[in-house]
Order: structure tokens, then sequence, then C-alpha cells
């Protein structure tokens, strides 16, 4: 008798880079392979690769920013088979791309399969990679993994968002509502480390939130053991991310009734002035 076709769980591992990015690994056990997501650096990549002895096949890049695709051609130096994919509309600014991504194309690593948002915005490329939850078996028995894991680069941060550097407040809204439809316990896992400033800032936006006080103190204990916040999830930021809440009472009531895209655009205004 032959086993169905095995659905692992996705290995995820967080390497801090630069002052404050993650580069996330995904690690295939039983196929000893492996992919980086937004790899800033190549170093720390192609030791990990070492270390566990599995080739690197994919570098799933999000969008074009030095501090997310400066280590594609050094990683693809070392492995020139790996396959480089990154957004349609940032063709030509990815090293080495290969496909070229939209809104609900599929792309493959190991047993999983991930769905691709294009989410402009932050630029007018950035694409997001989704990979839904393991579903259940033949049984009815749920195997694994039940959450879903989010890469959505500089777009929502734990406690805020990425500028807008090419796109507009509609577009951003637009892309963090698809992205906010999501499971609440999907993990996000996004590109830096900005929680504790993120939150201060949240916080002179909806000072009675009661949600966001205990989320800005664990993560101010948190960060004072040098421990990551991030992966987040889609609850606790839909419970305390302003950038995500441009629609719920007390954003309304700090940055007044408008449109949503307005609403986000004053907010992300107020944000780019703070200085915390
Ligand atoms: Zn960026
Ligand atoms: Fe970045």
């Amino acid at each position: 008798m032959f086993p169905g076709p095995q659905i692992e769980r996705l290995q995820i591992e967080r390497i801090p880079v630069l002052s404050d990015n993650y580069i996330f690994l995904l690690y295939d056990p039983a196929r000893q392979i492996m992919a980086v997501v937004d790899p800033a650096e190549a170093t720390p990549v192609l030791a990990r690769a070492q270390q566990l002895g599995a080739e690197l096949v994919a570098i799933f890049n999000t969008h074009h920013h030095h501090d997310h695709v400066g280590g594609n051609r050094e990683i693809l130096q070392q492995f020139p088979q790996a396959v480089v994919y990154a957004g349609a509309e940032d063709r030509g600014r990815i090293p080495g791309q290969q496909v070229f991504l939209e809104t609900g194309d599929r792309v493959l690593f190991g047993s999983r399969e991930a769905e691709v948002f294009f989410i402009p915005g932050h630029t007018r490329g950035h694409i997001a990679y989704y990979f839904p939850p393991i579903a259940t078996d033949e049984a009815g028995q749920l195997s694994g993994d039940l959450s879903g894991d989010l890469f959505c680069g500089d777009t929502i941060f734990s406690g805020g968002c990425g500028r807008l550097r090419e796109g507009t407040p509609a577009q951003m809204v637009d892309s963090i509502g698809r992205l906010r439809s999501l499971p609440d316990n999907t993990r996000i896992w996004c590109a830096h480390e900005y929680t504790l400033s993120n939150l201060q800032f949240s916080l002179t936006v909806e000072p009675g939130n009661a949600a966001l006080m205990q989320r800005f103190e664990q993560v101010k204990a948190m960060r004072s053991r040098q421990e990551p916040t991030v992966p987040t999830t889609m609850a606790i930021e839909k419970a305390t991310n302003p950038f995500l809440r441009w629609d719920q009472p007390g954003v309304i009531a700090a940055i007044g009734k408008d449109t949503p895209a307005r609403t986000f655009g004053k907010l992300r205004g107020k944000k780019d002035l703070f200085r915390g």
C-alpha cells in the first residue's frame, strides 16, 4: 500500500539582519530543501543551508527594495538552480527574477502551496505569499498545522504598515483589506521588527483601546528581553493595529469619519510625522 501524498507542516525560521529586518527560511526536512523569503543578505542564509545540508530551491521576494532582495545574487551563485519569484509589476527590479506573479497565482514549496496576493501600496509591485492551513484528511482529521502563514513584506507590520513609497492610500487600504479577511489565527511574518515604536504611535490614536494597551505592555517586556515580536497574528493586528482599523469607532473618533481611503491616508500621514 502506498501512503497518500504527505503534506507537511511548514518549518519556518527567522533570521534577524541589518538593523531591524527579518529573513524567513522555509525548511522541508523530508525533502532536504529550503526556500527563503526576502533575503536582505546572503551570508546567514547560505550558512544555515550548509548547516542543514539543504538545497535552496526558491527565493520568494515580496518587493524590490534592497533590504528584501540584497542577497538574491549571491544566493544564486551558490544555488544557480533556485527559482526567483516576485510580482509581475516588479519586472526589471528584482535581481534574478524568473517568475512574474499575479493575484491568484500559486507557488509550490515541497508539499505546500502558497497563494499570491498582489498588494500595491508600499510599492507598486508588492505581493504577499499565503500558505493556507493544512486541511483535513479523508477521515476528517485535522492534520498538523491549523494556522496559515502570511508573508507580507512591508505591507502589514505588527502595530503598523509600510510607508506609501509608490502607492496611494486607496491602494493600500484595498490591499490590507484583502489580507485582513484571512482567518484570525493566520500568522503574519512581516519583514521588520518595528512593533514597539509602531505601538507608541497606535496609542496616540486609540489611547482607550484595552487590547492595544495590553499588547504594548507585552511587547515592551518582550523587547526588553530581546525577543522577536514577529510573527504576530491577524487577530492581534485586527484588535490593536490602527492600519487594520480604519473602519472601527476608535480610529474614526480620532481621525474623523471619511471614506476608507481618506481615513487611512490621514492616519498614514500622521504616522509619517510621528516621532516617538
Ligand atoms: Zn520596503
Ligand atoms: Fe523593508
